[in-house]
């Protein structure tokens, strides 16, 4: 290479690199609008965002035949870190106010320093139940695990036996998923898009048994 091109290469990667981090603080801070804190009533009932629900029948039928052995919405993975690094740097504001709404809800939160993340409901129905997340998690996967929460917190903490019904649970993972591609093509991010909608895939054959 030239010379010349290389300096010209030299002058242009920095800019680039700073167009990147900004417009990926850019897109953290709109996106933060999408899962803002829930609204209370007057009776400490959370109001719900109807929008957010419209594709799912709560108590769509009972398919024991259908029953996973998995006992948790969980993320294959957490590709948006790699992009933005940790929520807790990226948006301390919002996982600060996570953390509230966890804690007002009663929903234990287990952090760790593995790589899993996932809400996993109650043994019993009405209780809120158990978010998991590891050290260094994306600010996208915390919204993704918020909305299972949420989801769950909606349909009354079914607990446990949501989990046989595998189309409550697949729509449960597009409406997480959705937050998590919303960021992505926010940023301008289509090798994330990517492997967001692979990642939702994976978890449509798992949940419905499909082989790979
Ligand atoms: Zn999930």
């Amino acid at each position: 290479m030239a010379d010349w091109a290389s300096r010209r290469l030299d002058e242009l990667a920095p800019a680039n690199a700073r167009q990147a981090a900004a417009q990926t603080q850019r897109a953290l801070a709109d996106i933060a609008e999408l899962m803002k804190p829930l609204t209370l009533d007057e009776t400490g009932e959370p109001i719900i965002d109807p929008l957010k629900l419209t594709d799912s029948e709560w108590t769509s039928g009972w398919k024991a035949d259908k029953i996973s052995e998995n006992t948790m919405w969980h993320s294959v993975a957490d590709p948006m870190a790699e992009i933005t690094g940790a929520g807790e740097l990226s948006n301390p504001e919002e996982i600060a106010s996570f953390r509230k709404e966890i804690q007002k809800f009663g929903v234990e939160l287990m952090e760790h320093e593995g790589e899993s993340l996932g809400y996993a409901p109650s043994l019993q129905p009405g209780k809120p139940g158990q978010l998991l997340i590891s050290r260094g998690a994306s600010y996208s996967a915390w919204c993704h695990e918020m909305q299972h929460m949420r989801d769950d917190m909606a349909a009354g903490w079914t607990g446990m036996r949501i989990l046989s019904d595998v189309d409550e649970c697949y729509r449960r993972e597009q409406r997480a998923y959705a937050v998590e591609i919303a960021l992505a093509k926010k940023m301008g991010r289509t090798d994330m898009v990517k492997r967001l909608e692979d990642n939702l895939e994976k978890e449509r054959r798992r949940l419905y048994g499909v082989r790979e």
